[in-house]
């Protein structure tokens, strides 16, 4: 058997992978119990052939409610744990539960046998369906233990025979395991580690409900680091600097930012913009989530092929400039931004295109693809740019929601989520809001760095103060599936 191991696999979009899923980092040693960390809300799927333990091991470390075993749907469709003739309708019963309760969010551990290839691949996409990552925890305890222990229980029916394939199963395919899905496989290996093992539970990386605020959320910065400079400045932050007079972090006594992404491409000092960003992030002064620009900045300083077009050329020429260190500092920070920030208990989310309500919270590829890009239907206009659903318009959740992504030359209230990129690079302004205060501040840009593909109404004399709060409209009568392509492309490049 392979050491023991704990490995995150299946990054959920690769290149740069977002740490959306709570997976853990490779553990190992033998000799120290085992903390197995699971992401709440996630999908645990035990893997162990019968008599390995699984049953034993969920009820020491997860509530009764939280598992849901395979024998106990049995039992609810036929009075009788072991008959196995009601096997099918038993897995009908356990995949409406624990589609209803991924559904809620909850965690939900699958007490199977699960040993099968197939038997997993169901499960993980219905973890999928419901946007909540999958763990599997594998049970390898010996075979004369498994069999000792199905011999003890007669009643159960399993003979040598079955357990051996299990076993085999288990043996032949878990290879196959990494490759299935999993934000993370845990394996323990000998009765002892299974004994031993813990769960620990981690929220996901996108949930900062904990934290109240009050919260500056700046829109679309875009290397315009003047301009984020005098915004800060405007919210009362203090700037701290370097030796060389370079931005290196600007703090509030009461206040904190949170930046809606896309602090690169296009403008005129993108390590400027990162170096104060990256120092306010590090000294817990700020959050920043994913924009699509971050995403292919971090590809290719990963050394992908990412066309050096829509402002990338910039940033890379740029950061050419800089010493390794800053490269390689920004390349990390870049790697390890969240899709989306659920923040105040629930009340406020912060996503670069926006976020339907679905998907507040969960962690899954089409939820990454629609915080960068938003809800796009798979066409292009007539400047080439791709054709975006307006989510906004059929948004009814009760989170505020702050993003960016599509200059607009005045945000505008739409069923409680705003849009706070007012084109600063394109020579509009840099524009803040306050929360929960609901004020804007904005400070205009001091020239256009870049033109726009689509004519951008800059209008530098009309400060974005005035939000017309809009009245919800009437949602659209089926809005569209998100193209498939920005559920499933890791190389979309988007053209904002
Ligand atoms: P499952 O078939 O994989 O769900 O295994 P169970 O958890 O039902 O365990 C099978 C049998 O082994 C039960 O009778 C348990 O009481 C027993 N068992 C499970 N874990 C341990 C253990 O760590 N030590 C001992 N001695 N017995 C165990
Ligand atoms: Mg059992």
């Amino acid at each position: 058997m392979p050491a023991t191991s704990s490995v995150p696999c299946q990054p959920l979009m690769t290149g740069a992978t977002p740490p959306e899923s709570g997976g853990t980092p490779v553990t190992g040693g033998a000799a120290a119990a085992r903390e197995l960390v699971v992401p709440e809300p996630s999908l645990v799927l035990l893997v162990g052939a019968s008599g390995s333990g699984k049953s034993t091991f969920a009820r020491a470390r997860f509530k009764p409610t939280e598992v849901v075993s395979s024998d106990f749907c049995r039992a609810l469709v036929a009075d009788d744990e072991d008959d196995q003739m009601a096997t099918a309708d038993a897995f009908e019963v356990l995949r409406v539960i624990v589609g209803k309760r991924l559904a809620a969010g909850r965690l939900t551990v699958v007490d199977a046998t699960n040993v099968r290839s197939d038997a997993r691949r169901g499960l993980v996409a219905l973890a999928r369906e419901h946007d909540v990552p999958s763990v599997a925890i594998v049970l390898d305890a010996p075979a004369e233990v498994c069999l000792a222990r199905n011999a003890a229980r007669p009643e159960r029916g399993i003979s040598e025979r079955v357990v051996r394939e299990q076993l085999d199963q288990l043996h032949g395919e878990r290879s196959a395991l990494s490759g299935e899905g999993f934000a993370a496989v845990h394996t323990l290996v000998g009765v002892a580690e299974i004994d031993a093992a813990t769960v620990q539970r981690a929220s996901l990386p996108s949930d900062l409900r904990s934290q109240p605020g009050p919260f500056d959320v700046i829109g679309d910065v875009h290397g315009c680091a003047a301009e984020l400079a005098a915004l800060l400045g405007r919210l009362g932050y203090r700037l701290a600097r370097d030796g060389a007079g370079r931005l290196i972090g600007a703090r509030h006594p009461d206040r904190r930012v949170v930046f809606v992404g896309d602090l690169v491409d296009r403008g005129p000092d993108v390590p400027g913009v990162l170096g104060l960003v990256m120092g306010m992030v590090e000294a817990g002064d700020a959050w920043c989530v994913r924009g699509n620009h971050d995403n292919r900045l971090a590809r290719a300083l990963r050394g992908r092929d990412v066309r050096r077009s829509h402002g990338l050329a910039e940033s890379l020429d740029q950061l050419a400039a800089e010493p390794a260190e800053f490269r390689a500092r920004v390349e990390r920070f870049l790697d390890g931004l969240v899709s989306h920030y659920v923040l105040d208990g629930g009340r406020l989310v912060v996503a670069h295109a926006g976020l339907i309500e679905r998907y507040q919270g969960r962690a899954s590829r089409r939820v990454q693809a629609f915080c960068m890009f938003g809800h796009t239907t798979g066409e292009t206009d007539e400047y080439g740019l791709p054709v975006r659903y307006p989510w906004a318009r059929d948004y009814r959740g009760p989170a505020m929601v702050l993003y960016g992504h599509t200059p607009v030359p005045t945000p505008e209230w739409v069923n409680n989520t705003l849009c706070l990129d007012t084109g600063c690079v394109f020579g509009g302004w840099l524009t803040a809001l306050r929360y929960p205060e609901r004020e804007l501040v904005a400070v205009p840009a001091a020239r256009v760095y870049y033109q726009s593909a689509k004519p951008f109404p800059a209008n530098r004399l009309a400060e974005p103060v005035a939000v017309a709060a809009r009245e919800p409209t009437a949602p659209s009568a089926a809005p569209p599936e998100p193209s498939r392509p920005a559920v499933e492309s890791t190389n979309q490049e988007d053209k904002r």
